[in-house]
């Protein structure tokens, strides 16, 4: 049965309940710690710019390690837009140093089977289980351990953690620019304000479009439009839950262990859509008109999506109704882009370091970039920690070898 927690996290205007749904109550929970053990204070001090996945990571990894942390975040409020995303299990193990939390990601995911389809909607192939689309016999122990997690909720899972772990997220802190002092060994940044803050390490968790290239490659990051586009969206399942088709075809059509199912259309447009727990979520790739963005902020775009699909009538009926059944608003149109790989991800003291999409991005379908965001943030922390605050340096650069 759901039970419904009576934590919510508080935005400006914006509530997400956190949901539930195995035997696990609240008060279970509460009981559980939300560390294991905490090194004594290590003297290094670390800014962590930005909040998303990878910052929160950093920020959580660095506590646990003695050090002591502040995070800017550029947005006035916690950022609690966008869909679901796929957590791999080499990320997702390093939350055993978390038991609450552990608990609570694990109760917030669930791992949908596959179904792939024409756009027709004759089957190509499944039911499937992640683990029979990987190859060798570790990824299949890794995928069965995957999660596929609501970004909002994992997010505030994360956010409230690290608050009972006494860092809170300084919001409204846009970073403008990053420095460093070679000889003292600090780094720094410049907020929009024109205020500064230094410390032994800068951790730049800011994203694709954050300011750190400047500092590290010497100059601006050039992306390549794909070409490609995604419209995104996902929502509360009351919306669809009156249609009939999208009812039987996607609401109440499960795995035989109760997970949920994601129905994958190809084509020319190629159609991603799941119903997990108490969220509809779909996603359609389509050629790019100029007008997408790289932004997750949601707009009326519902009318755009319809015209899209008057344009390939061979979409099928069942796909067509869970499409119209979002909310006019609530539509990301997410330009994909490409950055070519970079090798340096630490600037020339080795005191600003890159991390998440800040260092390196991915390609919407891998499904990798949360995970890879938090496997930077372990990897980074454990260098520095290993090295101690005399060779802090060292350890950006050796975790950068090493990743
Ligand atoms: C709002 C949002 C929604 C998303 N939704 C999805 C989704 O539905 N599906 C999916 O696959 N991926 C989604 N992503 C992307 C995914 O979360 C990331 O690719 C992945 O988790 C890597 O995270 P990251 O921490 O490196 O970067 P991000 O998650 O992009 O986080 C970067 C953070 O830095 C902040 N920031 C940027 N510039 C500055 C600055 N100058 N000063 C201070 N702060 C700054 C940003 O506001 C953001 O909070 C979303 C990202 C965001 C920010």
């Amino acid at each position: 049965m759901e039970k419904l927690s009576n934590r919510r996290h508080r935005t400006s205007n914006i509530h997400i309940p956190i949901i539930m749904t195995d035997s696990t109550s609240i008060s279970d929970i509460n009981v559980l710690s939300d560390i294991v053990s905490r090194s004594p204070p290590n003297g290094i001090s670390v800014l962590v710019v930005g909040s998303g996945i990878g910052g929160l990571t950093a920020a959580r990894e660095c506590l646990r390690v003695g050090c002591s942390v502040r995070a800017f975040e550029r947005r006035p409020h916690s950022v609690l837009t966008g869909g679901s995303f796929t957590i791999g299990s080499s990320a997702l193990r390093s939350l055993h140093n978390y038991p609450r939390l552990q608990r609570e990601v694990k109760q917030l995911g669930c791992q949908p089977g596959l179904m792939v389809y024409k756009l027709d909607g004759s089957v190509i192939s499944g039911p499937l289980q992640l683990t029979d689309v990987l190859s060798s016999s570790v990824d299949r122990d890794l995928a069965s351990n995957t999660l596929r997690l609501s970004r909002p909720k994992l997010y505030c899972a994360m956010l409230e953690h690290l608050e009972r772990m006494g860092v809170h997220v300084e919001y409204g802190r846009e970073v403008v620019d990053y420095f460093e002092n070679t000889p003292a060994g600090r780094a720094g940044v410049i907020f929009s304000d024109g205020s500064r803050h230094d410390a032994d390490i800068v951790i730049a968790a800011d994203g694709v479009n954050g300011h750190s290239w400047k500092l590290v490659l010497g100059r601006e990051m050039r992306a390549q439009p794909s070409g490609d586009a995604i419209f995104r969206t996902d929502f509360p399942v009351r919306h669809a839950i009156t249609n009939p088709i999208v009812a039987e075809k996607f609401i109440g059509n499960k795995q035989a262990d109760g997970q949920p199912m994601v129905h994958i259309y190809m084509g020319d447009i190629q159609l991603l859509a799941g119903v997990y727990k108490d969220t509809v979520e779909w996603g359609l790739v389509h050629k790019d008109d100029g007008r997408a963005q790289e932004s997750w902020d949601r707009h009326h775009l519902l009318e755009r999506v319809f015209e899209l699909v008057e344009k390939h009538p061979d979409l099928c009926e069942e796909a067509k109704a869970l499409i119209s059944t979002a909310p006019a608003d609530s539509i990301v149109d997410w330009r994909i882009m490409w950055r070519d790989p970079q090798p340096q991800w630490t600037s020339a003291s080795g005191q600003v370091v890159q991390l998440g999409d800040a260092a390196h991005t991915f390609h919407p379908s891998s499904g990798n970039g949360a995970t890879q965001a938090m496997e930077d943030a372990v990897s980074l922390v454990t260098c520095l920690s290993i090295a101690g605050k005399d060779d802090l340096a060292w350890a950006t650069r050796v975790h950068n070898l090493l990743r």
